[in-house]
């Protein structure tokens, strides 16, 4: 059996509801077996959750309530769509109204104390993929395809890091085979919500932004299954993002190696934990386009074919910044190192690149965490720290890279023929990618200029599309 994953934009209105159920049925058909589905938001709408929770906070409910009504709205309109005015329409509008009502409720509740804490943004944003997944049920069911809805929260149970919870492995293990696989036993599809879980006390939690892709995989590795499908709005993974490059192409083929790199390094096409999961177990993962289901997509598994020295494809994390440490004391010193990496793992806040010399260290994070200050502060009591914001790095990708003589230099050429200038450059103790930060500016330049150097003229069939 499979794992099928749909994104937001893949049931963003009710004709992208109807090919997803299309595509769910013609998969039972060829495999002779129910697969599970998991299902993200409605596109836009954990925005717009988001969105609501952080004007209700600032003393603008009224604005929140508004855009709440919209995010009803949406829904109401997919639902008599596909269902004009049965009983299962009725029905369905009646439980948007609940979780509007309650939505509401909560909205008032973050506006009356001017702040809204992780575990309870958890709860409201968890909406998003419970309306769209009940909304799909109904239509899969119309359609003739046996199909049952399970609540991610008693399946997939984590830690109560909210917002950014992390599954915990045994539990969710038993869960779904008491839950999950004796209805896939009996032949029936289980549909479940993406992105959500829940503690051990059944407090809801989430996986973090883009995490739809992390359930699919952990789901597919709970259930052993042949293939994580991760259906989305693009080709497949592609040699680049295809909103920076246009002329992207369509990667036949990467090794779990290329693809953790590449989303890790940014490609928003997967969330950066999905492939471990599949790692582990040796689960292909498939990406598929579910507005061109005909498109075979791109296959991501242990080993491929192998093409020495090929660049795969360009990444870039742009919203990053960089710390530069400085200290004497870092000269035939030990444990200097340890201070540095400590006081990051207590912040909780992870390293994207770093580079060192004999007296500094430079590594790069993500902007986005509130905890920055703190960590800068506690920095500065070891070391002279410098912050550099608005920076991207960019990262080539491809097995071998590292082995294969004239990579770099073609790259750092590339980046110097547009007067670019690079700020830091990873020591990359990865053989799969070279990375390095420029000004959040020139990122997109950069990317172009690096994708006409490596892609304008290979011809490669077997790799690329
Ligand atoms: P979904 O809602 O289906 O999860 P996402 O928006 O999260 O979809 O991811 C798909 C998007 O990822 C694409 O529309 C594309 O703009 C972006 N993307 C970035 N890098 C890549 C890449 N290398 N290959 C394909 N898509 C990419
Ligand atoms: N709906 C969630 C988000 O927008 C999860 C996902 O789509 O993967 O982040
Ligand atoms: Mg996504």
């Amino acid at each position: 059996m499979v794992v099928m994953k749909f994104g937001g934009t893949s049931v963003e209105d009710a004709q992208a509801m109807a090919v997803v159920s299309s595509i769910v049925k013609s998969e039972i058909t060829k495999s002779n077996s129910a697969p599970m589905v998991i299902v993200s938001a409605c596109a836009g709408v954990t925005n717009k959750l988001l969105t609501i929770i952080s004007e209700s906070e600032n003393g603008n409910l009224r604005e929140a309530l508004t855009i709440l009504e919209e995010i009803k709205k949406k829904h109401e309109t997919i639902v008599v769509s596909l269902f004009q005015e049965t009983p299962i329409a009725l029905k369905l509008l009646k439980k948007i109204q609940h979780v509007e009502q309650d939505i509401k409720k909560l909205l008032k509740a973050i506006h009356a104390i001017g702040e809204c804490p992780n575990s309870l943004k958890d709860v409201v944003v968890a909406n998003g993929e419970i309306l769209s997944s009940t909304i799909l049920n109904e239509k899969m069911n119309l359609d003739g395809i046996k199909t049952t809805w399970i609540d991610a929260k008693l399946i997939l149970i984590t830690d109560d890091k909210f917002t950014r919870a992390k599954p915990l492995w045994d539990i969710s293990e038993s869960k779904v085979n008491l839950l999950v696989r004796p209805l896939l036993d009996k032949g029936y599809v289980v549909l479940s919500q993406g992105f959500i879980g829940a503690t051990q006390k059944g407090k809801t939690t989430t996986l973090g932004r883009g995490g739809s892709d992390y359930s699919a995989a952990i789901f597919g590795s709970l259930l052993n299954a042949s293939a994580i499908q991760i259906w989305t709005d693009v080709d497949g993974v592609l040699t680049s993002d295809p909103r920076v490059v246009p002329n992207a192409r369509r990667l036949k083929q990467m090794t779990f190696n290329e693809a953790a790199e590449l989303a890790y390094f940014g490609a928003k096409v997967l969330h950066p934990a999905t492939i471990q999961p599949a790692v582990t177990k040796n689960i292909p993962v498939l990406v598929l386009n579910s507005k061109r289901p005909e498109i075979e997509g791109t296959v991501i598994m242990k080993e491929i074919q192998s093409f020495d020295g090929l660049v795969k494809a360009v990444a870039c994390k742009k919203d990053q910044t960089i710390i530069n440490l400085t200290t004497t004391n870092m000269l035939g010193t030990v444990g200097f190192f340890y201070s540095v990496a400590k006081i990051f793992n207590d912040q909780e806040i992870p390293i994207d690149m770093v580079s060192t010399s004999e007296i500094s260290i430079s590594l790069t994070v993500s902007c986005s965490y509130d905890s920055l200050n703190v960590l800068v502060k506690q920095l500065s009591t070891i070391a002279d720290v410098k912050i550099k914001n608005k920076v991207a790095s960019i990262c080539v990708v491809g097995d071998n890279l590292q082995k294969s003589s004239g990579v770099a230099s073609k790259i750092f050429q590339t980046v110097s023929e547009n007067n670019i200038n690079i700020i830091m450059i990873s020591q990359g103790a990865s053989e799969t990618n070279v990375g390095f930060v420029v000004e959040e500016v020139d990122a997109d330049t950069v990317v172009r200029s690096l994708h006409k150097t490596f892609f304008s003229q290979i011809k490669e069939k077997t790799v690329f599309a």
